[in-house]
């Protein structure tokens, strides 16, 4: 009998998320098998500086041994047990009061889930149940932003405002509407100040809910930063106009934190940085550094208060997931935001991204096919764009950028092509060091002069 090789066995039976199917078969899986800090190990044994912690999310760095050490001691103790019906377990406890004492404005209580999509389709069960509880039924639209990602699922797919998101899936689901992303280069009129943008942003969306009518507009869901969609900081005092518009009508405001909690944007969280009060927040990836998946959906007291008296009028609140409140994912999550409080990593996220802006300008400013570079806390950017208008047009383009992310990779420098803005990112795990955010921007540089 011949031994299959890790490859084969994973092209023959991996279905993988995200991956080109047809491009999987010819060119095989590239397998790690380990990692230290930001660097990982492939199974030819070749190093990588992953310049974006995974999926925005190892910001304690690979290979913690305080976390494997927390998480082998809790799996003794108690690795499982479930959390329906007034079940409890103690690291679940101990994170829920963490999360409201540390999350900004008038929180109450977390609910567990497994993903950040996940997180947010619980985000819209409860806003609709929060309206039916309420009386007002019709209450049930949900606003989202064109170049947001909030996820996967059927629902949280459909809050995605990237058109790649939807193809094939029958998305969105009839009840999504989108408003314009805040991204002033995108998105400004000629000679329009970022002052008059964000003034008809908020007059759009006040315009959006009243031709929708607001007793049908239930929630606007946004992330602070958004992240995927192409690195798109919101000018200042967007949050603001945006939030009075939503008072306004009575709409909820859901901040998707996936990314930006925990340190990512230099602070706690990236409400606190852009100006968000949000009704409701999701928080995932950088809760536990990604070393057991865990999600979180924060709930303020007003909202809290009405979701509670629901059990009146319905009875159990019937939802919630096997593995809602594990105790090994809150043991990481207690243990990951342990390490990031006494080892000072916010700051550090901070000062490390002060640097890798720095580089950041220092290599690609002024090249011909870089149309701009940005970022904001630990979190960068570079944009790549012949002209405007394929991005007035926004359609999705990977060209300069995924050629970039290729050749960066047999370089041994790990970034991301963001496919509908042609721009690469980078979010390294916070306790990376200068001189490896410098082979980073070098081996991104060196691999847009080998392609272009
Ligand atoms: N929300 C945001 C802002 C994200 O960036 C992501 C993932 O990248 C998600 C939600 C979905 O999270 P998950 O992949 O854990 O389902």
């Amino acid at each position: 009998m011949t031994v299959s090789s890790v490859e084969d066995l994973d092209r023959q039976y991996f279905f993988h998320p995200f991956t080109h199917a047809r491009d999987h078969e010819r060119s095989g899986p590239l397998t790690m098998v380990s990692g230290r800090g930001s660097t990982l190990v492939d199974a030819q044994g070749k190093e990588y500086l992953d310049a974006m912690a995974g999926l925005w999310c190892v910001n304690i760095g690979y290979g913690n041994e305080e976390m494997a050490d927390a998480l082998a001691a809790q799996t003794r103790q108690l690795a499982y047990y479930h959390t329906f019906a007034s079940m409890g377990n103690e690291p679940v406890a101990r994170l829920a009061h963490r999360l409201v004492t540390d999350a900004p404005g008038d929180m109450a209580k977390v609910f567990f889930g497994n993903s950040g999509s996940d997180a947010n389709d619980t985000q819209v069960k409860l806003v609709w149940y929060y309206n039916n509880v309420l009386g007002r039924p019709e209450k049930k639209k949900i606003i989202s932003r064109e170049r947001g990602y909030h996820g996967v699922t059927v629902m949280s797919g459909s809050l995605c405002g990237l058109p790649g998101m939807h193809t094939g899936f029958d998305l969105p689901l009839p009840m999504v509407r989108f408003a314009r992303a805040p991204h002033h280069r995108f998105e400004g009129l000629e000679g329009e100040t970022e002052e008059q943008f964000v003034a008809r942003l908020a007059q759009e969306l006040d315009d959006l809910i009243v031709a929708e009518g607001p007793e049908t507009v239930a929630a606007f869901i946004a992330e602070p930063l958004q992240a995927a969609g192409g690195v798109i900081v919101p000018p200042a005092g967007y949050f603001p106009a945006i939030q009075e518009v939503l008072r306004r009508h009575d709409v909820l405001l859901i901040a998707d934190e996936v990314v930006c909690g925990f340190g990512r944007t230099g602070e706690w969280f990236g409400s606190t940085t852009f100006g968000v009060e949000p009704d409701l927040m999701t928080v995932a990836k950088g809760i536990t550094s990604a070393y057991v998946p865990l999600s979180a959906v924060i709930v303020s007291s007003p909202v809290w208060d009405v979701i509670a008296s629901g059990s009146e009028k319905f009875g159990l609140f019937s939802h919630g997931y096997t593995y809602s409140a594990h105790p090994l994912a809150a043991t990481a999550a207690m243990t990951n935001l342990d390490i990031v409080e006494r080892d000072g990593l916010m700051g550090q996220a901070k000062a490390r991204g002060d640097h890798l802006a720095q580089r950041l300008h220092a290599a690609f400013d002024g090249h011909p096919l870089v149309a701009e570079v940005r970022g904001h806390g630990l979190v960068g950017a570079v944009e790549f764009a012949e002209s405007l208008e394929p991005l007035r047009r926004f359609e999705p383009r990977a060209k300069v950028s995924g050629a970039i992310v290729k050749r960066a990779r047999e370089l041994g420098v790990i970034t991301r092509a963001l496919p509908n803005a042609d721009t690469i990112s980078f979010s390294p795990p916070f306790v990376v060091t200068e001189a490896e955010l410098d082979q980073m921007v070098a081996g991104t540089r060196q691999a847009l002069d080998d392609v272009c």
